[in-house]
Formats: structure tokens, C-alpha cells, sequence
């Protein structure tokens, strides 16, 4: 224990948000220290990891369409569940160690991991973490670490109510006294938009565009609920028939319409969950309202379909992208106290 504390002040431990798309990395008293997408570069076919770091993240994203057939991008937690765990390590051990470089004292890392994730993954990123580099390793669900980086009341006892759409899940929980006490997690999220709409352009216009620029559209004028000023944007694609360059303008009722069944699908799960409470929490609500984070949140008018769906006031909380990181963040500054608690909670394997 008071071993436990010393090496602590030898070592930078970390927090880290470990997304199906983007992958923060926090250091007590330091702050988010890195943010790069969960993508790593791997020979065509296999699964083998490019050498030397120049397969992880950012540079793993900004070889894509640079390099020869034989190089391809994987997202190993494209749909929230750990696809590939070889993947997944090399990713994890690269992160810890270009933030942790080679100092003498091993980290403590607490990981944020989608609460529907199977016993077998939870150990399966902890047995990574320990690979990588990792002195012990803490797991908190990443509705907990998004309710604490959002600055919600969660250890008091009135509940508190998190909807964290990432790019491969969404999260929807409803927490008190430092506890999940319903929670449901669907595999829906912000990439889900982006396939809906390469569907849409392909039925409707024979137009094919791919996944960065279905993002691009989806950002620009992508929307949930009806805009005060509809918006539209031109799209360039290949055309499936001729096989040439084509350009079309879209508009975003349009895309809402096309959006509507993985939002449909969201809302849902949000419902569900509600359904499931706790009366005296699902009380609580009317006064508390709902917290939206992740990245897909930022998707226009998904604040008032989620109240329009609840009759329930839905908040947006500040840097929806990095709220579960802050989380972790905030983990860390209080490990000493709180670790306990994580292990009753059987969140923390030794
Ligand atoms: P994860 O936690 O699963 O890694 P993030 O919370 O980082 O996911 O969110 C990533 C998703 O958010 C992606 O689908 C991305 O397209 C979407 N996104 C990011 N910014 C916006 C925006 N301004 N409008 C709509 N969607 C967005
Ligand atoms: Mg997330």
C-alpha cells in the first residue's frame, strides 16, 4: 500500500478514454495529453501490425490513402467490442508507451471501457494494459468517467442520467451514489450516420462516396430535428452506373431522412432504459434532466429529439468529446480514495 503510494510519486499514471474512435490519454495532474483516432495500419489480409509506431493513430490515418494496396487501416473497436485483441494491444501498448516513454517505475492506468462489454474483453484489455507497460490497472465504466468529466452529482443520492454517443456505441445510464444503477448500450452511433447516408447516396443517385467524406457531409449539414434554416452542400462521388467522377447537391432534410432509422434506433435505447429505473430516480429526472456527450451529441438537434422522445430537459455538456477522458482524469487525482471502491466494484483486477 504505502509502496504502492511511493512508486506513485516516481511514475505518470494515466487515464485513458478508450473509444471506437478516438483514443485520449490523460496524466495525473497534467491534463489530456493525447487524442488520436483508434486506428492502426496492418498488412492487407493479416494481422500484422506495421513496425515502429508508424502504424498507431494519427499517422496510421494520415498514411491511408498514401500508401500501396498492401497497407490497410483497422478500427479494432469499430462496433464497441473488442474485434481484434491482438489489434487492440498493439494500439494500447503504442499510446502508453509515447506518453509514458521509458521511465523506470511502470504506470498505474485507469482504463474507461463501454459497460457492455463481456468479462472476458474487460480482462482482455487489462491483461493489454499489464503488456504494454502497465503496473495496475483499473477499469471504471465509461458512463461513470462521462457523468464525473461532465461535472455531474453522481456520488450523491439523486440520480444522474448519462446518453454518450460514441462512434460505435452509444451509452445511455442512470447513476447515484457513485453506482450505475440501469444502464443499457446499443451498437449504434455517429458511424452509423455516416453508413446511412453512403447507403442513402447510393440508392437514390447511384452515387458512391466514402466514409471520410459521408463524416464531412454528416458534420456540415447533418441534422436530427428540423433546422430553423435547412442547409445543403454539394457531394462529389463516382457514379455506379458510368464509373466516372459525379457531383450532386443534397440537403440536409434529406440527410435527416436518411438518418432516421440508427437515430430512431438511439432513441429507442434511451426509452428503454427510462422504462427500467428506479421510480425515485426516474423522479429525480424531472428536476435533473439528461446529460448528452460523445461525439456523435454534436450531431445538430439531437439534444431536442431526445427531449421531444422523453419530455425530459436533455443538457449538452461543454467538449462532449473529451468528457470521459476528464473523467478518468478526475479517477486519477483521487485514486488513493477511490480505489478501493473500484475494487469492491469489481472493477480493478490485481
Ligand atoms: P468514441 O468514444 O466511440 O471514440 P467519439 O465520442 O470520439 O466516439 O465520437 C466519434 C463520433 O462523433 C464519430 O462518428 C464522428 O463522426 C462524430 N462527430 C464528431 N464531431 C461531430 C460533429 N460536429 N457533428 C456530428 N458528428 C460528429
Ligand atoms: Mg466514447
Amino acid at each position: 500500500m504505502i509502496l504502492d503510494t511511493i512508486l506513485g510519486w516516481f511514475s505518470k499514471d494515466l487515464g485513458i478514454d478508450l473509444g471506437t474512435c478516438n483514443t485520449l490519454v490523460c496524466v495525473r495532474d497534467e491534463g489530456i495529453v493525447l487524442n488520436e483516432p483508434s486506428v492502426v495500419a496492418v498488412r492487407k489480409g493479416t494481422n500484422i501490425v506495421l513496425s515502429n509506431g508508424l502504424a498507431v493513430g494519427l499517422v496510421a490515418r494520415d498514411m491511408l490513402g498514401k500508401t500501396p494496396g498492401s497497407i490497410t487501416a483497422i478500427r479494432p473497436l469499430k462496433d464497441g467490442v473488442i474485434s481484434d485483441f491482438e489489434i487492440t494491444e498493439a494500439m494500447l501498448s503504442y499510446f502508453i508507451r509515447k506518453v509514458h516513454g521509458r521511465s523506470l517505475v511502470a504506470p498505474r492506468v485507469v482504463i474507461a471501457v463501454p459497460s457492455g462489454i463481456t468479462a472476458v474483453e474487460r480482462r482482455a484489455v487489462i491483461d493489454s494494459a499489464e503488456r504494454a507497460g502497465a503496473r495496475k490497472v483499473y477499469l471504471v465504466d465509461e458512463p461513470m468517467a462521462a457523468g464525473i468529466g461532465a461535472g455531474l452529482p453522481i456520488t450523491e443520492p439523486t440520480a444522474s442520467m448519462i446518453v454518450d454517443i460514441g462512434g460505435g456505441t452509444t451509452e445511455v445510464a442512470i447513476m447515484s451514489l457513485a453506482d450505475i444503477s440501469t444502464c443499457e448500450s446499443v451498437r449504434i452511433g455517429g458511424d452509423n450516420f455516416d453508413e446511412a447516408l453512403i447507403t442513402h447516396l447510393k440508392r437514390t443517385y447511384n452515387l458512391l462516396i466514402g466514409e471520410p467524406r459521408a463524416e464531412q457531409v454528416k458534420i456540415q449539414i447533418g441534422s436530427a430535428a428540423p433546422l430553423e434554416q435547412e442547409l445543403t452542400m454539394e457531394v462529389a462521388g463516382r457514379d455506379t452506373i458510368s464509373g466516372l467522377p459525379r457531383k450532386i447537391v443534397i440537403t440536409s432534410e434529406e440527410i435527416r431522412e436518411a438518418l432516421r432509422e440508427p437515430i430512431a434506433g438511439i432513441i429507442e435505447t434511451v426509452m428503454r432504459t427510462l422504462e427500467k429505473a428506479e421510480p425515485e430516480l426516474a423522479a429525480d429526472l424531472i428536476e435533473n434532466g439528461v446529460h448528452l456527450c460523445g461525439g456523435g451529441s454534436l450531431l445538430r438537434g439531437m439534444d431536442t429529439i431526445i427531449s421531444n422522445a422523453t419530455g425530459l430537459k436533455v443538457i449538452a455538456v461543454e467538449d462532449p468529446l473529451s468528457c470521459v477522458a476528464r473523467g478518468t482524469s478526475v479517477y486519477l487525482e483521487n485514486l488513493e480514495d477511490w480505489k478501493d471502491t473500484l475494487d469492491q466494484n469489481g472493477y480493478t483486477w490485481d
